[in-house]
C-alpha cells in the first residue's frame, strides 16, 4: 500500500478510526489468486466471514468466486452482492433451521455437515420443502494447524468436523436419509497457517478417508480443503499478495483425486487481510515511568485481533518521519488488553498523527462491535478518494 501524504491529504476531514481499503491491492490478489487456481482446474469460494463489506464482495464474486458462508445472513448478504447460489458452500457446527431454509431455498451448492443430528435436521427441513439437499461431510482430521489455539480447528478436542470413528455411522445414516445426497468430503484445518506441512498432512489423511468412501460406495465429485493460508503480518509491504502458486502446489503434490474429482478451496483471510489498514490518529501520548504510551483513537471494539489472538499488526505512524522511539500503543478502552502492541519503534509522534495498523482487511471490520458504546468504524476505499 502507498501510505504516503497525498493519501494522509485526502483523509483529513474524515472521523478516524475508519478502515482504508486498497482496491488495487485487493484485485491484484483476487487476480492472482483466480489465474493460479484456473490453471489447476480448481474451483474458489471465498469466505464471506473475513470481511463483508458489500464493495469488496461484489469485487470477489466478479472476478467468479463461490462463496463460503457460516451464517444464513452471509448467504443472503453474498448472492445480494453476485455470488452465485450454485457455488455457495455453507458450514457452521450450529445452523439453525431458519438459516437451513434459506440454504435450500436458494438452492446453495452443498452442506458442509459437522455432525450427524444435523444431517438428520436439514434432510427433514429438505422433505418438508420436497428438495434433496447436497451435503459435505466436514471431516476432523485431527492435525494440528500449528497456529494459535483459538483459530485451531481440526484437531480431535474441536468441536468441528465428524471424526473418522463416526463414519461408518454417518454411511448408515445417509443411507437412511432420503433427502441428503452426499456429494464431497471437506476440511478445514485452522487459519493463519504458515507451516504448509500442516496442509500436506492435512491431504494425506483426506486420500485415506478419500479411499475408505470409495471403498463403501461412495464415490464423491468433490473434495474441499477449506481455508487457512497464512498472510504476512510482520512485513506486509514486502509480502502484499500471498504466494497462491505454491499454496497450491502443496495440495497438486499431496492430495490424490480420482478420476474427474474437483478440488475446492475457501480462502478468506489470504484474500482480503493485505489490502486493509485501520486507521487512527493519536488522541494524546502519555510519558510512563519506564516506556511512553501512544494513546489512539481506535480501540479493540474496532479491530479485536490483538486482544484477542495475541495477534500482531504492523504498526506505522504515517505523520512523522523523525527519529524512532519505542511506545506502547493502546486504545481508550476500559480493559488492560485493549492494548495494539508493545515496544513498537515509531518515529517521534505527536497528538494527531495519523496511525496505521497495517493487514487489517481480515477478520477486522466484521468484528468491531459497540462496546463502551463507541461508534462501529467507517471504510473508506481508495478507489472512491482517488477518483482523478
Ligand atoms: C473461516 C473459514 C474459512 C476461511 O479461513 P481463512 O483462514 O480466512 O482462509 C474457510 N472455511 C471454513 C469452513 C471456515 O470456517
Amino acid at each position: 500500500m502507498i501510505m504516503n501524504k497525498t493519501i494522509i491529504e485526502k483523509w483529513a476531514n474524515i472521523v478516524t478510526p475508519f478502515y482504508y481499503y486498497d482496491i488495487d491491492l485487493l484485485k491484484q490478489t483476487v487476480e492472482t489468486a483466480k489465474k493460479e487456481a484456473d490453471k489447476r482446474g480448481y474451483i474458489l469460494h471465498y469466505a464471506t466471514k473475513a470481511n463483508a463489506s458489500p464493495k469488496i464482495l461484489k469485487i470477489i464474486f466478479a472476478a467468479g468466486f463461490g462463496a463460503d458462508c457460516v451464517s444464513g445472513n452471509e448467504i443472503l448478504r453474498s448472492v445480494e452482492c453476485g455470488a452465485d447460489p450454485a457455488h455457495i458452500t455453507f458450514a457452521g457446527v450450529g445452523k439453525t433451521d431458519t438459516e437451513i431454509s434459506i440454504g435450500l431455498d436458494n438452492d446453495i451448492f452443498t452442506f458442509n455437515c459437522e455432525s450427524i443430528p444435523e444431517m438428520e435436521n436439514i434432510n427433514r427441513i429438505a422433505e418438508t420443502k420436497g428438495k434433496i439437499a447436497n451435503v459435505s461431510i466436514r471431516i476432523n482430521p485431527d492435525v494440528d494447524a500449528r497456529t494459535h489455539e483459538y483459530i485451531s480447528t481440526g484437531k480431535k478436542e474441536n468441536k468441528f468436523g465428524i471424526s473418522a470413528w463416526d463414519f461408518e455411522k454417518v454411511i448408515e445414516k445417509l443411507k437412511a436419509l432420503r433427502n441428503l445426497k452426499l456429494i464431497s468430503l471437506h476440511f478445514h484445518v485452522g487459519s493463519q497457517i504458515t507451516d504448509m506441512s500442516v496442509f500436506a498432512e492435512a491431504c494425506s489423511r483426506m486420500n485415506s478417508f478419500n479411499q475408505w468412501f470409495k471403498e463403501q460406495g461412495f464415490e464423491l465429485e468433490h473434495i474441499n480443503v477449506g481455508g487457512g493460508l497464512g498472510i504476512d503480518y510482520q512485513t506486509p509491504d514486502k509480502n502484499p499478495v500471498p504466494d497462491f502458486a505454491a499454496y497450491f502446489a502443496i495440495f497438486e503434490q499431496n492430495l490424490k483425486l480420482y478420476q474427474g474429482q474437483k478440488l475446492h478451496f475457501e480462502p478468506g483471510r489470504s484474500i482480503v487481510a493485505q489490502c486493509g489498514s485501520l486507521i487512527s490518529r493519536v488522541l494524546y501520548v502519555k510519558e510512563g515511568k519506564t516506556k511512553d504510551f501512544v494513546i489512539v483513537d481506535a480501540g479493540m471494539s474496532d479491530l479485536i485481533r490483538p486482544a484477542l489472538y495475541h495477534a500482531h499488526h504492523h504498526i506505522e505512524n504515517l505523520s512523522s518521519y523523525g527519529v524512532e522511539r519505542i511506545y506502547d500503543v493502546v486504545g481508550p478502552i476500559c480493559e488492560s488488553s485493549d492494548c495494539f502492541d508493545k515496544d513498537v519503534p515509531l518515529a517521534e509522534t505527536k497528538r494527531g498523527d495519523f496511525i496505521a495498523l497495517r493487514s487489517a482487511g481480515a477478520y477486522g471490520e466484521v468484528m468491531a462491535s459497540q462496546y463502551n458504546l463507541r461508534a462501529i468504524p467507517g471504510a473508506v476505499f481508495s478507489d472512491e478518494i482517488f477518483t482523478d
